[in-house]
C-alpha cells in the first residue's frame, strides 16, 4: 500500500491553472500532485481550508453544483475551473450559468485523463478548448487551428454542441 502510494504521488501530474497568475486553488479531487498555490481538501469549508483561504475552486461539475446548492456556498474569487474525465457529461451551459450566479466568477472547463493528465484546457475566450502536448496530434477530433483571441498557438477542440466524452478514454491508451 505505501509502495502504491509512493508510485500514485511520483506519477501525479501538477494542476495547471488556465488563466493568468497563481491564485490560491482548493482540488476537489485527490489526483493531482500538491504545490504550494494548489491544495486538495476533501471538505471547502474545513478549519484548514479556510486558512488557506482559497481563490479558485477546481472539481467536477457534480462537485461544484453541490457547493453552488449549497444554503451559504463558498466565497470564489477567480474562477471555478470544471474536470471532465471520460464518461462524465461534462459542463452544461445551465452549469455555467448557475456558477456564474452563485460564485459571481468565470467557468474553465479541463479534460481529463482517467489518470488525471490534462488532455485539454479552456482559455480566457472560451471558444473551446486548448489541446495539450500529445493529444494535438489527434486527427480523428474537429481541431481548430486559427488564432484564439488569448494568444495561446495550440489547436482547440471544439466541442459544442456535445464532444463524446467517451472518446476521452481513447486517450489512456493512444494518446
Ligand atoms: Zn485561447
Amino acid at each position: 500500500m505505501i509502495v502504491w502510494r509512493r508510485f500514485h504521488l511520483a506519477g501525479a501530474a501538477a494542476f495547471t491553472y488556465p488563466s493568468a497568475g497563481e491564485p490560491r486553488v482548493a482540488l476537489l479531487i485527490p489526483c493531482f500532485r500538491e504545490t504550494r498555490r494548489a491544495r486538495y481538501f476533501a471538505d471547502v469549508e474545513s478549519e484548514e481550508a479556510r486558512r488557506f483561504d482559497p481563490e479558485v475552486l477546481a472539481g467536477t461539475a457534480e462537485q461544484l453544483r453541490g457547493l453552488a446548492s449549497r444554503p451559504n456556498p463558498p466565497v470564489v474569487r477567480n474562477a471555478v475551473v470544471v474536470f471532465t474525465r471520460q464518461g462524465e457529461p461534462g459542463l452544461a451551459e445551465y452549469d455555467r450559468d448557475l456558477f456564474w450566479d452563485i460564485f459571481g466568477v468565470p467557468a474553465f472547463e479541463q479534460y481529463l485523463t482517467r489518470w488525471s493528465r490534462l488532455i485539454a484546457t479552456e482559455c480566457d475566450a472560451h471558444e473551446g478548448l486548448h489541446v495539450c502536448g500529445p493529444f494535438a496530434r489527434r486527427t480523428d477530433w474537429n481541431l481548430d487551428r486559427s488564432p484564439c483571441a488569448c494568444g495561446d498557438p495550440r489547436p482547440r477542440l471544439l466541442l459544442r454542441p456535445g464532444f463524446s466524452t467517451p472518446a476521452l478514454d481513447l486517450c489512456a491508451q493512444q494518446p
